[in-house]
């Protein structure tokens, strides 16, 4: 039995999680002890020995609250995918292709940020917001400046969010325009280093909630000499790593063309993946590039919504799922407009659809579409918890002993939002596929990040 005096508060309820790849685990007023460093010190049912004693003790001992029925408590989500300054641009420009996306749109806002005023105001709205949705892990892009990224950090950290915040790396004179593109290599690597090491130190940082992350941009914005470095660094620290990678036919096509490689040949050469490197999009993956994934245990952030906007292509989800290869989920604010993971777990199921059945009415039923390629809501949503997780090499996403306390509650009850219940003849699969497909900022009541209520 856990003494009272080690758990620092214990909820009562109804939970939902995905510990295994498409399955759900549906634990019904069941009880779960927070301990004082906001770890899970345990997780007990009805049916188990010591509930009934845990409950009263922890109840008596004022630390207990219960969930009202209609309440349901999920892991707190994971994007990793999410371009911070970008966020004054979502919804914005998207009927554009790419490059001039970024030219018209990106690359000017991000270089607003040498401007602290908007970086903190900005960094404080779209960090907020993300906690509001759900996201208790978020994986950010910033800009290539450093002490911007740096207050990126910090306000993370003074909102309670987990988070992985990288300095962009972006210096080659041939795809980044003269006014947003570092001023040498010698300076941005310096620079990123110290970063780095700030980071680390920050005040309040000692539990390492917030993480830095090598951020080449993609491979046209990098010299091949700035991408061997960046793994130098990520080598040098063993430190998470995020970059875009194949994700549309140009960019693709810039790799093949200028280093007759793919993009993960590239990453690898240059020391550039581990076991925590987040790939955003892979879309146009070879299978030699599937396997240098896998035995790099490293990780895809697959932004189904963005992909329909940027990407040329259909991820091979159903496929990646299968080959064990690591997932999770990303928002991509702002190549997708919206912040929610609950959205981008619904696209991804829908996206997996479009793909299944094909788009082109002219060809027949049986040639339109990629037979068996769907996925499902429950494996969307290990996605966006559990699969996420895994992808940073993070302990949260399942309800079990010793991971963080990174969670939600949902509501159901109240006349709120678009999600209604009927206890009468929704079964529990009904509910939690209810709350992927409905669930809006407003069902979100609550929000703990290592143990701690933030919102
Ligand atoms: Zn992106």
């Amino acid at each position: 039995m856990i003494a009272t005096n080690a758990i620092q508060f214990a909820l009562q309820g109804d939970m939902f999680h995905c510990p295994i790849k498409g399955e759900f685990e549906y634990l019904s007023d069941a009880l779960i002890l927070i301990d004082l460093n906001g770890n899970i010190a345990a997780t007990y049912q009805p049916f188990d020995a010591e509930y009934a004693l845990a409950r009263d003790e922890l109840k008596l001992a004022g630390k207990l609250t219960e969930l009202t029925k209609g309440q349901y408590l999920l892991p707190g989500l994971v994007d990793l995918h999410c371009h911070a300054p970008q966020w004054p641009q979502a919804g914005k420009g998207l009927d554009l292709p790419l490059y001039d996306w970024l030219q018209n749109y990106t690359f000017p806002l991000e270089n607003r940020y040498t401007d602290l005023d908007f970086a903190k105001e900005v960094y404080g709205d779209v960090t907020k917001t993300l906690l509001a949705n759900g996201t208790t892990s978020a994986v950010y892009f910033a800009s290539i400046h450093r002490e911007p990224t740096e207050l990126l950090a910090q306000t993370c950290l003074d909102v309670g969010q987990r988070a992985f915040v990288g300095k962009v790396n972006m210096d080659n004179a041939e795809q980044c325009p003269d006014y947003y593109r570092e001023a040498s290599i010698e300076k941005a690597l310096y620079e990123t280093e110290l970063f780095v090491n700030n980071v680390f130190s920050l005040k309040g940082n000692d539990s390492g909630l917030v993480s830095p992350v090598i951020t080449p941009r993609f491979v046209p914005s990098c010299t091949p000499t700035m991408l061997n470095k960046l793994g130098e660094l990520v080598q040098k620290y063993d430190l998470h790593m995020q970059t875009h990678c194949s994700e549309s036919d140009w960019a693709r096509d810039y790799s093949q063309t200028q280093f007759g490689k793919t993009d993960i040949e590239i990453y690898a050469d240059a020391g550039l993946l581990n076991n925590k490197s987040v790939l955003a999009h892979s879309i146009f993956l070879t299978e030699k590039d599937v396997e240098m994934i896998k035995r790099y245990n490293a990780g895809i952030g697959h932004c189904p919504l963005s992909n329909m906007f940027f990407a040329n292509a259909a991820m091979q989800t159903r496929e990646l799922l299968d080959h064990g290869v690591q997932i999770g989920l990303g928002s991509d604010i702002a190549g997708a407009p919206s912040p929610s993971i609950f959205r981008a777990a619904f696209d991804a199921v829908s996206h997996s659809r479009v793909r299944e059945e094909g788009v082109d009415v002219k060809l027949s039923a049986s040639d339109r579409g990629t037979a068996g390629s769907r996925v499902s809501f429950i494996e969307a949503f290990w996605m966006a918890t559990t699969g996420g997780a895994q992808v940073l090499d993070s302990k949260t996403g399942v309800f079990a002993k010793h991971y963080h306390f990174d969670a939600i509650v949902l509501e159901t009850n109240k006349d709120v939002g678009n999600l209604r219940i009927w206890p009468d003849f929704d079964t529990p699969k009904d509910i939690l596929e209810k709350i992927i497909c409905l669930a809006q900022k407003e069902n979100i009541k609550r929000v703990w990040v290592q143990g701690k209520q933030v919102v």
